[in-house]
């Protein structure tokens, strides 16, 4: 019998509660520091608006920032999946709320003064104190919102996107001290002031501890370097890499690392990577296929080049089951969590695996499967052919007890929401359908 202590519901609902009252409090601040009070006085609607935009959208920034920062228990609790899914969700919000906020308090500021808007902004950053650095800030906001829109997005190179899209944490960090100096929910609120910038300061705690001081730990106690380069089939690869004390990485299989290759274009960005095989001590294995720039270098890396790794991540593990007996339905690439989360299964599991291709050389590590589901008594369909004439839907007459299944979906962004679809319409309960999309 299978372990089942996944993520926990309970926790999830938890998290989501002192979230909503996190917002209920930062939301009520304007309303008590007296800015609603005003509403009658000239500008007093706008500097309400204005004042509760800017603090609901510096909230949904610092939700944000915690998402981005890797803490394990929200890795754990929503993986990779979910956590783009909630990034996604806030980012639209978070860039509309703060530049309504400059807006109306624009037009606040000039309504009280008599001036036009315009004369208004230009007294406003130059008299007001902190006022440059925040209207920078909410450029580089903006401009981030414009670049992430999907048609804009799809046209620029992923890398530079990213670049740019970093620059939100210098936008966050130049902006604080406006919100500090002129804020009226802080200003002469000292315990509003002090509270605020706790949280700002033990969120950026988290990021840097996660997201710079524990790769640092993991490389100097890991020493990963890449011992061989093996091809898999057309474009893929497997990097096997070799290190130290790698029984000590509590892994599961389905988890993945953010690597970092330490070759001179390549170490300036880490990508997510799922381990396509259980460590064996001293090697770790990671499987990659080739669709962009940095994926595509990973054949070229020599052997012995450093590897710096963040993690491990993910919810896509033997943890999340909710049954005893589990689908794996892998699309392309995908297989490499499949591979890997099969060897954290029980021996007499049984479990039923989907390896969908177009072509047959596109089956990669698919003997590994056969081999690992073989010794657990279970079956693979390997799904070969065109979207049209090899549909989802045939995983269903496949499958006929899917519904009674932990069913896990890996591969590309639309093969895990097509293939999700087609398992809610077979039935499967949500708390059994468990997604990894390879979407970055
Ligand atoms: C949790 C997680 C685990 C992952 N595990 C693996 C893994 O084990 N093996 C692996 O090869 N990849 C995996 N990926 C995907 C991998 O991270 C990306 O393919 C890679 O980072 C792309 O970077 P790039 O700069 O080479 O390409 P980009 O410039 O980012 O992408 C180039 C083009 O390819 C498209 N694209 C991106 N990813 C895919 C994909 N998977 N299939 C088809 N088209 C794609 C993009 O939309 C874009 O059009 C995983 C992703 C995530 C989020």
């Amino acid at each position: 019998m299978i372990v089942t202590h996944g993520p926990n519901p309970i926790s999830f609902y938890a998290v989501l509660l002192v979230c909503g009252l996190g917002l209920g409090f930062v939301a009520g601040l304007p309303i008590v520091d007296g800015t609603l009070s005003e509403l009658n006085v000239p500008g007093g609607i706008a500097m309400f608006v204005g004042s509760t935009t800017g603090m609901v959208g510096t909230y949904l920034a610092l939700l944000m920032v915690i998402l981005a920062s890797r803490l394990p228990a929200l890795e754990r609790m929503l993986g990779q999946h979910g956590i783009i899914h909630w990034h996604r969700l806030l980012a639209p919000w978070t860039i509309a709320l703060i530049t309504v906020h400059a807006v109306f308090l624009s037009l606040a500021y000039a309504e009280v003064a008599k001036r036009g808007v315009l004369k208004e902004v230009g007294v406003i950053i130059n008299k007001f104190p902190s006022m440059v650095s925040a209207t920078v800030a909410l450029g580089i906001m903006v401009g981030i919102g414009l670049i992430s829109l999907p048609r804009i997005r799809s046209r620029i190179p992923r890398e530079s996107w990213w670049l740019v899209h970093l620059l939100m944490y210098l936008a966050l960090f130049i902006s604080f001290a406006h919100e500090i100096v002129l804020g009226p929910s802080f200003v002469g609120h000292p315990l509003a002031k002090i509270g605020w910038a706790i949280a700002w300061l033990l969120t950026a705690a988290l990021v840097v501890t996660y997201r710079i001081g524990f790769p640092i730990y993991r490389s100097l106690v890991h020493r990963l370097k890449v011992a061989e380069i093996r091809s898999e089939g057309p474009g893929v690869v497997s990097v096997i890499l070799e290190g130290r004390h790698l029984d000590r990485l509590a892994i599961s299989g389905g988890q993945f690392f953010e690597w970092r290759f330490m070759t001179p274009q390549m170490w300036w960005q880490a990508h997510p990577f799922t381990v396509s095989a259980l460590p064996k001590p001293p090697y770790i294995r990671l499987t990659v296929k080739g669709v962009g720039n940095f994926s595509r270098a990973v054949a070229q890396i020599k052997v012995g080049t450093q590897v710096s790794v963040e993690g491990p991540y993910g919810a896509f593990t033997a943890f999340a089951m909710r049954r005893g007996r589990v689908l794996l339905i892998a699309g392309g690439v995908g297989v490499t969590a499949a591979r890997s989360l099969l060897e954290d299964l029980p021996l007499k599991s049984r479990p039923i695996v989907v390896l969908r291709a177009s072509r047959d050389e596109d089956l990669i590590l698919a003997d590994e499967v056969d081999e690992l589901v073989r010794i657990r008594k279970g079956v693979v369909h390997r799904l070969v052919g065109s979207r049209e004439a090899i549909p989802l839907n045939s995983i269903a007459k496949l499958v006929p007890d899917m519904a009674k299944r932990d069913v896990f979906i890996s591969g590309p962004e639309d093969f895990v929401r097509d293939a999700s679809k087609m398992a809610r319409r077979a039935g499967v309960d949500a708390k059994a359908l468990h997604q990894e999309a390879y979407s970055i």
